[in-house]
């Protein structure tokens, strides 16, 4: 089955040149010119992936993002944010609404595809289907539930896998580099500073359960995981 792809932007001409390379590539186009659209569109059909522009009539992309984010039925869903916003702390703020990457307008539907190919091959990777246990935390790949201490830790695509790889990989030190091969893939286009975004989005789901202090940063390297 062809993956969907739901696309989300109100600009007629760019909304049809996307559905025109999303189906180039082979994958199903579901379009949607706002917010409610989208959720109607997101009811009969769940899509494997949205891309997102950031500037929408009514409910803006990133609400819209952090809606979707909320929705245990939509939290799993890869989205791309489209905007012609470049500015960096523009990227921050929409990676921190939920978007797994980020793309500036105007952009090169080769390079779009390809992000959207990276990402649907990274979310397809299965990982083993063992639950991990590292401390009090529990993290299950089948339900892809976390719980620590019992209590229900909610968290978004990337960070579930940051998290499995940490937790498989305790006490020791990793670069942002390869960070980004283990869990983002190596045929990735995204950049280090998203790896940090990443690991604030980490910390932040793990602060109730008081244990955002297991992702470390170690100075000049990168980062550990570290349950002692
Ligand atoms: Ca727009």
């Amino acid at each position: 089955m062809n993956a969907k792809i739901l696309i989300v932007e109100d600009e007629p001409a760019i909304q049809e040149l996307l559905a025109f390379n999303v189906t180039q590539a082979g994958f199903m186009a579901l379009c949607a010119e706002d917010a409610d659209s989208a959720w109607q569109q997101i009811r009969d059909n769940v899509p494997d992936l949205i891309l997102l522009d950031w500037m929408l009539p009514g409910i803006s992309g990133v609400v819209l993002a952090k809606q979707l984010r909320a929705d245990a039925h939509t939290k799993d869903i890869p989205i791309i944010m489209l905007t012609a916003r470049g500015e960096e702390r523009d990227k921050v703020l929409g990676l921190e609404s939920g978007a797994d990457d980020y793309i500036t307008k105007p952009f090169s539907p080769r390079e779009l595809m390809a992000r959207v190919r990276a990402i649907l091959r990274r979310h397809a990777q299965q990982m083993p289907d063992e639950t991990v246990v590292a401390g009090a935390l529990e993290l299950s790949p089948s339900t892809h539930r976390v719980t620590a201490k019992g209590m229900a830790v909610e968290l978004g695509p990337t960070e579930f896998r940051l998290l499995h790889f940490f937790m498989t990989h305790a006490e020791r030190v990793y670069s942002r580099t390869q960070l980004l091969d283990q869990v983002w893939g190596t045929q990735t286009f995204v950049e280090e500073r998203t790896v940090d975004v990443h690991i604030r989005r980490l910390r932040v789901a793990l602060e109730p359960v008081e244990m955002d202090n297991l992702v470390q940063t170690v100075r000049g390297s990168g980062y550990r995981f570290s349950i002692t």
